[in-house]
């Protein structure tokens, strides 16, 4: 950590904050959560410790690296006045590159997914541009996946495969207790090299790779996600849209915590002081937005999507179904956030087998309208 900071990186990891698993600034490895666990179930995520003095026992919480390339909130530019003319001005960028320690293999995948969407080489997007530029990423093996886990049905985890420069493995077994590191690029290789950490022997890859087989063998929800796209034509008249509907608040929760989702809404703020104690300045802002919000699918002055039931559909058919066509790779990554973080507990992967007549092992949906998180 005190490496990438003395390269002139911005670390950012896991800490724990509030009961929850946040990720902020780190100053070194002591601010990383130890010896913490997570319980996650539909509409549940609780923190628990325990004494094994592992780093990364934990499952992520809400939060995902999209809040630090692609802010909640952020200036895009702002115009004043001045003498008959105007100027218009833009942020300056991030001072520093972004360095991310602890990433998931669903998360290393989100920023993939997310990439392709606003990287877009007909629009893309500056200020995602600027800050996603050389990212250094510190992935780490899920060693013990959470009850709302499905990375493995939508082509991925628990072990990340590509996308990070350093790829972290704790291993507890008989040999002690290890983070077992690997060089996922030529600038991971360096820096591994200059931390001078003792090259990892055969058991300890094979320690590593016993840690993933292990957490996929107890990936406990499984789905055909492939066959997704396919399964979900046809079934906009299901009745399971309704269903759902009765239980769904439109909170626009799932949305807010998912590491994919890119929708945002432009607005612009004008001073209203004119009377020469200071210029008049425009601002103009980006701000996430839902697609669970009834003026976002406004087109001619009318919600396009005017009921729950619409709108939840079109979510769900978005993320497994026609974001494949839109842009070549699914729009979901498994990673559960939008199950754990719905206050009616509403189960993305118990919806969509219903839908897609898939047998699956998820837990039933909480029938409990607004029961909380
Ligand atoms: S749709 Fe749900 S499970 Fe899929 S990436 Fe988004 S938050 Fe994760
Ligand atoms: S599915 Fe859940 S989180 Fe998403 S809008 Fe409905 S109630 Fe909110």
């Amino acid at each position: 950590m005190q490496a990438l900071a003395a390269d002139g990186y911005r670390v950012v990891g896991p800490v724990e904050r509030d009961g929850v698993i946040a990720y902020a600034d780190l100053g070194s490895g002591d601010d990383l959560p130890t010896s913490v666990t997570v319980e996650q179930s539909p509409g549940r995520w609780r923190l628990h410790h325990d004494d094994s003095g592992h780093r990364f026992g934990w499952t992520p919480g809400a939060d995902s690296w999209k809040q630090f390339v692609y802010p909640a909130h952020q200036e895009v530019l702002r115009i004043r006045r001045t003498d008959g003319s105007f100027v218009v001005t833009s942020p300056p960028p991030a001072a520093q590159p972004l360095a991310f320690i602890g990433a998931r293999d669903c998360e290393v995948r989100a920023m993939a997914v997310l990439d392709r969407v606003v990287l877009d080489p007909l629009h893309p997007d500056p200020r995602y541009a600027q800050r996603r530029d050389g990212v250094f990423v510190v992935a780490v093996t899920c060693g013990v996946p959470a009850a709302t886990c499905w990375c493995t049905s939508m082509g991925g985890g628990p072990q990340p495969a590509a996308g990070f420069d350093v790829r972290l493995t704790e291993v507890h077994d008989a040999v002690g207790h290890r983070l077992v590191a690997e060089a996922g690029s030529d600038r991971g290789a360096e820096l591994l090299l200059r931390l001078e950490m003792g090259a990892a022997t055969t058991d300890d890859l094979a320690a590593a790779n016993g840690v993933a087989r292990a957490a996929a063998d107890g990936m406990p929800r499984r789905l055909d996600g492939a066959a997704l796209p396919a399964l979900l034509q046809g079934t906009d008249h299901h009745p399971n849209w309704e269903a759902v509907a009765e239980r769904c608040l439109s909170c626009g929760n799932c949305t807010m915590v998912c590491p994919t989702c890119f929708c945002s809404t432009f607005s612009d703020h004008t001073g209203l002081t004119d009377d020469g104690s200071a210029p008049i300045e425009t601002v103009r802002e980006q701000d996430w937005a839902s697609c669970f919000q009834l003026d976002h699918s406004t087109l001619g002055g009318h919600a396009v999507r005017a009921t729950t039931k619409a709108r939840y559909r079109q979510w769900l058919t978005h993320k497994l179904q026609t974001w494949t066509a839109q842009f070549g790779t699914t729009g979901c990554v498994g990673c559960g956030r939008c199950t754990t973080w719905c206050p009616a507990g509403i189960d993305i992967v118990h919806e969509a087998a219903v839908l897609a007549g898939l047998p699956t092992a998820a837990q039933p949906p909480n029938s409990q309208k607004g029961s909380s998180a």
